[in-house]
């Protein structure tokens, strides 16, 4: 009897002409998220099998895999011989110990002696017999013993299923360039473009020396746990600190973090084109914070030609920490380590600037050279 990872998947279904294709992206990152942990990965039937691992790693396959978009449900499944004895051996482990339940089957081998029903009637008779706090209902049952007779000579064995991700295979549908700060929101829009297939590449902006070595950790741990949904082990970084002392040299005070988000838009941009990503992310909410009004997100928008894509931009901000829980870079999101806006950050942020009052204050900067420069300071990081 060996232990097995049931995997299904959702939408990619949906996709007719384009299935092939879906379906090796989705293989080739199942692999990435197994990368490091022995097992075999094979497809059958409309799921696939993870097989031949280490049983002690059991817990952490399950939990990569379900992280995988594009999953919609795993189950830890028994595979035997498909003799009757072999079946009823793991329906055993597989039934619950009391209550009701209902053996469903499942016949690929249409060669087998008993037809699915017959099957699901032995099995269950055999269960009643060996324990009296069971019971059968076919309608509503609390547990499920399910049995895929496979054409191998061999069964699979599975109960209950766990929820994946959703979503669909990352890699499917371009690649987006996001802003990652230090701060709760832009892990959970990166989170976000990814489940709907974007290969999401973070950015980071820092501001040493005036933010540390702990700022720029904390960072690459927050890349780091978008990794694994992600998949993409890299982060790039740039040094905006000169552009903000010109800022707060030069400009109006209160312009501070709208001038500020305009240069990082128009590195963002610069980068974007170089690697090919097609959009800009960013984890703004409509009305959040000063600089995040329409005139804000206008004001930025002007500096690119990119498309900005903000998938946060309808939400509370309880909504988006309940999201940045669940996907696990909350805690690592409030450690206390200042992010480059804090740094120069106005009493007094204008909230809705106009931008002829924008242009006015930016043209006392020289802004091709503070951008060069910026460039001048990029580091690509493998996490
Ligand atoms: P977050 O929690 O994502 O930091 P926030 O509510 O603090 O968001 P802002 O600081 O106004 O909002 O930032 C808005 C967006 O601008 C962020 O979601 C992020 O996409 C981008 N951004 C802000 N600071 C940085 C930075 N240092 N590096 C890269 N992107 C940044
Ligand atoms: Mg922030």
């Amino acid at each position: 009897m060996e232990k097995v990872v049931i995997i299904r998947y959702s939408e990619i279904h949906l996709k007719g002409k384009n299935r092939g294709y879906f379906e090796r992206v989705f293989t080739v990152n199942l692999e990435r998220a197994l990368k490091g942990l022995r097992h075999e990965l094979h497809r059958t039937s409309g799921r696939y099998l993870v097989e031949k691992f280490d049983e002690a790693r059991f817990d952490e396959i399950m939990e990569r895999v379900l992280r995988v978009f594009g999953v919609h449900s795993c189950s830890e499944g028994l595979l035997v011989s498909s003799d009757l004895d072999g079946i009823f051996a793991a329906a055993k482990l597989v039934a619950p110990q009391s209550g009701t339940f209902k053996v469903e089957t499942h016949r690929a081998d249409k060669k087998y002696p008993l037809n699915s029903m017959e099957i699901s009637a032995a099995i269950g008779g055999r269960l009643l017999s060996e324990n009296a706090n069971l019971k059968v209902d076919v309608h509503a049952p609390e547990a499920r013993v399910c049995i895929d007779i496979r054409e191998n000579g061999r069964a699979l064995v599975f109960g209950s299923s766990l929820p994946g991700a959703g979503g669909m295979p990352v890699g499917t549908a371009g690649t987006g360039l996001l802003l990652l700060s230090g701060g709760i929101d832009s892990p959970v829009a990166g989170y976000m473009m990814a489940k709907r297939g974007m290969t999401v590449e973070p950015l980071h902006f820092h501001s040493y020396p005036y933010t540390n070595e702990g700022a720029k950790e904390k960072v690459k741990e927050l890349a780091a746990l978008l990794s694994r949904y992600t998949l993409v082990g890299r982060l790039r970084t740039v040094n905006v600190a000169h552009i903000q002392e010109e800022i707060h040299k030069k400009c109006a005070a209160d312009l501070n973090v709208t001038l500020l988000r305009r240069f990082m838009f128009r590195i963002a941009t610069r980068i974007a084109e170089r690697m090919g990503a097609q959009c800009l992310i960013t984890g703004e909410s409509l009305g959040q914070v000063a600089s995040q009004t329409m005139e804000g997100l206008t004001s930025s928008n002007a500096v690119t030609s990119l498309p900005v894509l903000r998938p946060l931009i309808g939400f509370d901000k309880e909504e988006i920490i309940e999201r940045a829980r669940k996907i696990g870079t909350y805690d690592t999101s409030v450690l206390p380590y200042e992010d480059c806006c804090t740094v120069f950050l106005p009493e007094h942020p204008a909230i809705k600037p106009k931008l002829s009052y924008i242009e006015e204050e930016e043209a006392k900067l020289d802004v091709d050279a503070l951008i060069e420069d910026a460039m001048g300071t990029f580091e690509f990081i493998e996490l």
